[in-house]
């Protein structure tokens, strides 16, 4: 009877210690931990690309907020290093990334180029062995959507911001420079289709790889 009576005490305690792991989310020793890291492209003084009276750094602030929000839908935690207009330098950028766990990082800009006819999608990683499950499962996704075209996945290291500890990736989304590109980028329902489709890809990707 006493065995029994200490069976079940231990099994109490048991299971108040896994229900207490279950509420706390955030151990103390790493205040931050996100899912998904986004990155939009420029801010405040630095516009980025341009055509006309349309500026990369108000397309991608755009584009992020819809990414966001469709992150947070399928149920991640989410961060972006800027949510307002505001300028923020390189090694600004870098700090607060540096302030932060992540399981993946998206930073999102737009192209440009003098020849008209040069459009699609580019995507950029520094690592192919850290980024490249990422990198390939936006291609797919992107590539079924076929709402632009996908160019290519190029692995470089001239991308500082994208020398993280955990997976990176760079999108350059269509070229201002390109009339159907420029239609989609500018478009609210197009970007939030968009959304939808990288939102896609970081689920597919998190599903085969963590
Ligand atoms: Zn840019």
């Amino acid at each position: 009877m006493i065995k029994q009576i200490w069976f079940g005490i231990v099994v109490i305690i048991l299971m108040q210690s896994c229900v207490r792991d279950k509420l706390i989310q955030y151990p103390e020793s790493m205040p931050y931990v996100y899912d998904v890291l986004i990155d939009a492209g420029h801010g405040g003084d630095d516009s980025g690309a341009q055509s006309q009276s349309v500026l990369e750094k108000d397309l991608m602030l755009s584009l992020s907020q819809k990414l966001k929000k469709a992150l947070e839908h399928e149920g991640y935690r989410v961060y972006c290093t800027r949510s307002n207009d505001e300028s923020i330098k390189l090694n600004e950028r870098i700090a607060k990334m540096d302030s932060i766990e992540a399981r993946l990082f998206i930073s999102l800009h737009t192209n440009f180029s003098k020849d008209g006819n040069d459009n699609g999608i580019n995507l950029y990683i520094r690592n192919q062995q850290q980024s490249g499950p990422a990198a390939e499962a936006i291609q797919k996704e992107l590539t079924q959507a076929s709402l632009m075209h996908f160019n290519k996945i190029e692995e470089t290291s001239h991308f500082k911001i994208l020398n993280t500890p955990f997976p990176s990736v760079m999108l350059n989304l269509g070229y201002l420079s390109n009339e159907s590109d420029l239609f989609i980028l500018r478009n609210e329902e197009q970007q939030t289709v968009l959304a939808q489709n990288i939102s896609k890809a970081v689920k597919s990707y998190f599903q085969l790889h963590n």
